[in-house]
């Protein structure tokens, strides 16, 4: 599959905890265009996955995109955002600046992400996983209809390794 994005866009990435969201972002994309939630945690407390931090991290995060959008940079939103809440959030801000928003679906077997959230230094109960898969596939059908100008949806592991990145 080949991800055409324009290079004006905010590419909202939506997938559980762990799926690879930050690993995908770090080979496709510039550090500069990536903008974490997980970071802007970590800017405001020292600590990245302190969800006492979360308000301000958002704000952070919000107040950055939009910056970026206004200039025109590309720009990802790298956080789980798979509530239709933080994605409408997101989407707001690419209205405002009049930027197309595309979606970057992390839609992989359950497996695959409890395999990975297990990898992983910072583990997720395997049921909060579980969870956050079944909203995004609850979710998915509707997507579109949110205001996504493009929505890509990745299956597979080897879907995502396979995926390629075209800015134009
Ligand atoms: P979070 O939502 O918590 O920020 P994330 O979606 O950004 O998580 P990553 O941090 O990118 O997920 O990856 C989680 C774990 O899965 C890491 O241990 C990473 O090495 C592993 N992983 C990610 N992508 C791949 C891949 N393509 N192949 C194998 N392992 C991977
Ligand atoms: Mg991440």
């Amino acid at each position: 599959m080949e991800i055409r994005l324009p290079r004006d866009a905010l590419v909202v990435l939506v997938g559980p905890a762990g799926c690879g969201k930050s690993t995908f972002a770090a080979r496709h994309f510039l550090p500069t265009q990536v903008v974490a939630s997980d970071a802007c945690r970590a800017l405001v407390s020292d600590d990245e996955s302190n969800p006492a931090s979360s308000r301000d991290a958002f704000a952070l995060m919000h107040l950055i995109i939009g910056m970026r959008l206004k200039r025109g940079r590309l720009t990802v939103a790298d956080a789980t955002n798979v509530r239709a809440e933080k994605r409408g959030e997101l989407l707001e801000i690419a209205r405002r600046h009049r930027r197309p928003a595309a979606a970057i679906v992390f839609e992989l077997p359950e497996a695959v992400c409890q395999e990975r959230n297990r990898a992983r230094g910072r583990v997720l109960p395997p049921q909060a996983i579980r969870a956050q898969l079944r909203g995004l596939r609850e979710s998915l059908p509707r997507l579109a209809d949110e205001g996504f100008s493009a929505v890509w949806v990745l299956h597979s592991a080897e879907e995502t390794e396979a995926a390629s990145v075209r800015i134009s």
